[in-house]
């Protein structure tokens, strides 16, 4: 693991989470595969530890493979005093103020 990535999460590179509970939880590339070219590189949000697609279309065209499946524990071991603490409270998930619901 290269060092710039540690500049890439202070500066939110790869965006940060929106729950409020979350209080802007820079977020971290990760792959769902270690197989180049077998899927494009999703976004981990280190303190709720849910998985999403990436919003920007440049970081969605990225390999998955490029980061591989164990970079955010990696990461987060690496640079322990970075590990969020969980959510303390509990919510129920809104988006601008108003509730989200299932479809
Ligand atoms: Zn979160």
């Amino acid at each position: 693991m290269r060092i710039p990535q540690l500049e890439k999460y202070k500066n939110y590179d790869f965006g940060r989470c929106p729950r409020v509970y979350c209080c802007g939880q820079p977020c971290l590339p990760v792959g769902q595969s270690d197989i180049p070219r077998s899927n494009t590189v999703k976004i981990y949000r280190p303190k709720c530890e849910e998985i999403y697609y990436p919003q920007s279309k440049h970081q969605g065209n990225i390999d998955g493979a490029y980061f591989g499946t164990t970079f955010p524990r990696l990461f987060l071991m690496t640079y322990g005093h970075l590990k969020p603490q969980k959510p303390s409270q509990s919510y129920t998930q809104r988006v601008f103020g108003f509730k989200l619901h299932k479809p």
